[in-house]
């Protein structure tokens, strides 16, 4: 029997025969560095579904550990990782060498702050909001737009999810669209409405299909609306969002509230 065929051509064989991606789309994501931050739900979702394209490096930052309740929706990690309440980002990254030994994986154990945001993001290509927070998707926002850099937002709570694109100087940023997080403890959160499994993954897979869109070289292609599903009502809306508002104070006049305070 001739051994199994394990070069990139045999891998990557099913998505660069879909036209549009092709052999370049292929030799572009292996050249990418995207940086994930959150390595809950929605990061571990990101960073396999980027790990099993061929995304050539992927930096995972969070410094959270395993938890036995993370289990229903955080499918990289196993029951040993809760049971030995290991750090995410080190579960995450042995678990995605498993997966594919060429991408090359950098676990960061850390909270993104104002003051380590440049320093955690610098290098990437593209950021991915894998977080549950308002307060740290405004500080991103701040961060790549200042730094001129992509990234997209998402958020799930309940069966609800919501993501939209962000490409600095071409398209609307989060400020454009709110204007800052809400006050505390006005919004739902997964901890008290809880959250289905499945909500995640549909969102993480709509944010790994864009960030495949822009990393292989077609920002054109990118989803120009915020988009907003209630997966339990199928109820699903999307917001235009034409061009960055005139007077946004992020984009447009370039103050960093939540990156310098
Ligand atoms: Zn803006």
């Amino acid at each position: 029997m001739s051994p199994p065929d394990r070069t990139p051509q045999r891998r990557y064989d099913r998505q660069v025969a879909y036209a549009p991606f092709g052999p370049a789309g292929q030799r572009a994501l292996a050249a990418a560095r995207v940086a994930i931050v959150g390595a809950g739900g929605l990061g571990s979702a990101l960073a396999e579904s980027l790990a099993r394209a061929g995304v050539g490096r992927l930096r995972l930052i969070d410094d959270d550990r395993v938890a036995w309740d993370n289990l229903h929706r955080q499918h990289l990690y196993t029951e040993a990782d809760a049971a030995a309440g290991r750090p995410k980002v080190a579960a995450a990254a042995e678990r995605l060498a498993a997966i594919n030994a060429d991408v090359r994986v950098e676990p960061v154990e850390a909270r993104l702050v104002a003051a380590n945001a440049g320093d955690l993001l610098d290098g990437a290509d593209l950021v991915l909001d894998g977080t549950d927070n308002w307060a740290a998707r405004f500080l991103l926002n701040d961060a790549c737009i200042r730094d001129g850099r992509p990234w997209i937002y998402a958020g799930v709570v309940g069966g609800e999810a919501v993501t939209m694109s962000v490409l600095p100087g071409r398209t609307p940023c989060l400020r454009c669209v709110y204007d800052g997080p809400p006050p505390p403890c006005t919004e739902p959160t997964c901890r008290a409405v809880g959250v289905l499994g499945p909500a995640v993954h549909v969102i993480a897979g709509l944010q790994a299909f864009e960030a495949i869109k822009l990393l292989s070289g077609h920002p054109d292609a990118l989803r120009a609306t915020l988009l907003r599903m209630d997966l339990w009502t199928n109820d699903i809306r999307q917001l235009d969002l034409a061009a960055p508002l005139a007077d946004c104070p992020c984009c447009r006049r370039r103050r960093f509230d939540f990156l310098e305070g």
